[in-house]
């Protein structure tokens, strides 16, 4: 036989052209998509709890017969179906809503399993269980009497379907299954052959054999997908000449002597990270990750003035037009007195002064260039770029990097991120760049305390806002929406997936209204002002300005203020419908305080209606460790939703889980890079079928698996 596992399922006993049909919406086509169609959970059907023993509050599975049944409608007219269910120990009821049908699929005396969470009100319940109704004589061992897979269904397919199916399709074809890992991977990590984890992934003997099956089939998909990172990476060290730097040199020290501070430990590390990459012959290609304020400005400073050191020119990319002028403020003091020329290139510039700025840079007049991505992207040529840094290079999208490339240039990379990635991710999404991390702040902040309050307490919040603007300092007043008639924004990202669930349906204070009532009421002898996305950037610069000087003392905004502020004197922070928010953007705009020398104070206003924003305050007043709220979001929304449906960056994931299974990735991706390391073109002859298997999962997409 040619392929036995591509054998089309609907040549299998009892599929026909209807089955077959459903079972390809569930992505099911041929043999060895049902063997690859893995259980969403187990049950343990060779013990049943007996009913009395029920713990109330668990997702219990129960084994019973029907005793009565009753229909009838709610006051909202929604028909409720409901079963009661002994097993001589006990009664339960099982109750379904909106499933009027039931009725005509239930009896009394079957024999039926339930699944579902017990709940206890006046008597002892399950809502919505799943259920399955066992047969009543043949002796049902595929079902009963055994750990018994639960895959994920549709309404027209039971739960019984798709095991005699898949019992069938492995009793036939596993057989056909390749080994694609190689032996002696098998044995250094004690993970069990394919055979047996697809065997035992469905129909485990044991539960200790479901799991070896389960870390079997997540170690070859990490496996794949690391192998397929460290080709990539390789590519990129290897086909490139790189521009070898000389570290040592005066004008490095000359700009080392003048840093007013004493870096941090974590800072130390990330530039004596870039100058052992830009020392060598490859291109650097490295990710610093560090929260708000660790400091990553002076780190990139200096990997711009080695590269200026060695004769070449360097650019710095930030995404928008506020953050490209602060870094350009920043850089200047830190180069100008070193002599080095460095320049401004953002939109709205004169068609003049950019033509006179383009050809200085072409001739390698100016050093340091300093814009939006955009403003580089237009025809920018450079003279002999050493250099490039992206900031904040999650908000950019996909293509900068490349985007370089194409120019001919291959410059070093430095990219910046102030979004706290967890490890866990890191390895995937980042999978192809070095990382540093600066995990500390420098020494001297004082922490920001962090309260969350509700409604009720609004006067007294406004009381303490009062005393410390009595005292000289300055607040930020934090909306979510711009206008009252204003549709609620799409808080970036952050709760794309759950619109309605997270964020409430409560009513939501918006800028301007906060600001007319703030002004004219509660902080009447103060000035207030407003900022928010629709004024133009000249009345935005004005606003700010006057923050900064503390002509204003209260200034109420949107998210605009998320990113690129720094006005050390505010240290205050009030934010109005904190549950609206996400957590990262949270944690980004509790950064704009704790900036000085004062006591800084961040107060969330919420009331929040669901768990999961209820978590999300809990969290930010809990800690102000980025790592430790990134952790918690990404446990909250999970991997995919963790950087925003526009990132593209994350490769699929079936099997594994990057959370639970980090352990595994690790294991996958030392392995993965050894083998690369040792034969990187899959010469040895028990690589062989490993290449096969790559080829077959990336289809030719091994540059694409990681955009980011
Ligand atoms: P971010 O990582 O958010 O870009 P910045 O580079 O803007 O952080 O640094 C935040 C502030 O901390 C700046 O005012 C900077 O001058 C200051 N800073 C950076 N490193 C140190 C240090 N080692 N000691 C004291 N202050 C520092
Ligand atoms: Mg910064």
């Amino acid at each position: 036989m040619k392929n036995a596992l591509k054998t089309p399922i609907r040549y299998l006993k009892g599929v026909g052209p209807k089955r077959s049909e459903e079972l390809s919406r569930l992505g099911i086509e041929t043999v060895e998509d049902v063997l690859y169609y893995l259980p969403a959970r187990y049950e343990d059907r060779s013990k049943f709890t007996p009913i009395k023993d029920l713990k109330i509050g668990e997702y219990q599975t129960i084994q019973g017969e029907v005793i009565t049944l009753s229909s009838r409608l709610a006051r909202t007219r929604m028909p409720i179906f409901q079963i009661a269910v002994t097993d001589q120990t006990g009664i339960v009821h099982a109750i379904w809503f909106n499933q009027p049908y039931l009725k005509d699929y239930f009896r009394r005396g079957q024999k039926v399993i339930l699944y579902g969470k017990v709940e206890k009100y006046d008597k002892l319940q399950v809502v919505q269980p799943e259920y399955e109704i066992v047969a009543e004589d043949e002796a049902d061992s595929i079902n009963i009497g055994r750990i018994v897979p639960v895959y994920p269904a549709t309404t027209h397919l039971t739960q019984r379907h798709l095991r005699s199916l898949s019992h069938q399709v492995i009793s036939q074809y596993t057989r056909y299954l390749i080994e694609r890992l190689p032996t002696y991977l098998l044995a250094r990590e004690k993970v069990v052959d394919i055979k047996f984890a697809i065997r035992n992934i469905h129909f485990p003997t044991t539960f200790a054999n479901l799991e070896k099956a389960y870390r079997r089939i997540v170690f070859e998909e990490f496996f794949m997908l690391q192998l397929a990172l460290a080709l990539k990476k390789k590519d990129i060290k290897f086909k490139e000449e790189g521009l070898s730097h000389k570290v040592a040199g005066e004008l490095l020290d000359s700009f080392k002597k003048a840093l007013p501070f004493e870096l941090t430990e974590g800072q130390k590390k990330a530039i004596s990270d870039i100058e052992r990459d830009m020392s060598s012959a490859r291109p650097m290609n490295r990710l610093l990750e560090g929260d708000v304020g660790s400091g990553k400005t002076v780190v990139a400073a200096h990997a711009l003035v080695l590269t200026i050191q060695n004769g070449f020119q360097g650019v710095l990319m930030a995404p928008t037009e506020v953050l490209a002028r602060q870094h350009f403020i920043v850089l200047s003091e830190l180069c100008m007195p070193l002599g080095i020329n460095i320049v401004l290139l953002i939109g709205g510039i004169d068609p003049k002064t950019k033509k006179s700025l383009y050809s200085d840079i072409k001739e390698g007049k100016v050093s340091v260039v300093v814009g939006t991505h955009a403003v580089i992207q237009e025809g920018l040529e450079f003279k002999a770029l050493g250099l490039a840094i992206i900031d904040e290079q999650h908000k950019f999208g996909v293509t900068q990097r490349s985007m370089l490339k194409q120019k001919g240039y291959s410059p070093h990379i430095l990219v910046m991120t102030a979004t706290p990635i967890p490890r866990t991710l890191a390895l995937t999404v980042y999978g192809d760049l070095d990382i540093s991390i600066i995990k500390e702040l420098p020494k001297g902040r004082k922490p920001i305390a962090t309260y969350w309050v509700e409604e009720e307490k609004r006067e007294d919040v406004y009381n303490f806002i009062k005393e410390e603007l009595n005292k000289g300092r300055q607040a930020y007043v934090v909306c979510p929406l711009i206008t009252n008639s204003q549709v609620i924004p799409r808080l970036r990202s952050a709760q794309a997936s759950h619109p309605s669930a997270s964020l409430g349906t409560g009513k939501s204070q918006s800028a301007v209204e906060m600001y007319e009532k703030l002004k004219t009421e509660v902080f009447s002898g103060y000035e207030v002002g407003l900022l928010h996305g629709r004024m133009s950037s000249n009345e935005k610069e004005k606003v700010m300005r006057d923050f900064k000087k503390s002509k204003i003392k209260v200034l109420v905004s949107t998210i605009v203020i998320e990113v690129g502020i720094d006005v050390p004197n505010a240290t205050i922070m009030l934010i109005e419908n904190a549950e609206k928010f996400g957590l990262a953007q949270l944690h980004q705009l509790r950064g704009r305080i704790g900036r000085g020398d004062h006591e800084s104070y961040c107060i969330l206003l919420a009331n929040p209606k669901t768990e999961e924003a209820s978590r999300r305050l809990k969290a930010i007043e809990g800690t102000l460790d980025g790592f430790q709220i990134a952790e918690v979001d990404l446990n909250i929304r999970g991997p995919g939703e963790f950087f925003g449906t526009r990132q593209h960056g994350l490769p699929e994931i079936r099997f594994g889980n990057i959370l639970k299974d980090f352990g595994i990735m690790e294991l996958a991706r030392k392995e993965a890079f050894s083998l690369v390391a040792r034969d990187p073109n899959f010469r040895e002859e028990h690589h062989r079928l490993l290449k096969e298997g790559l080829l077959y999962r990336f289809k030719g997409r091994l540059d694409l698996i990681n955009v980011a």
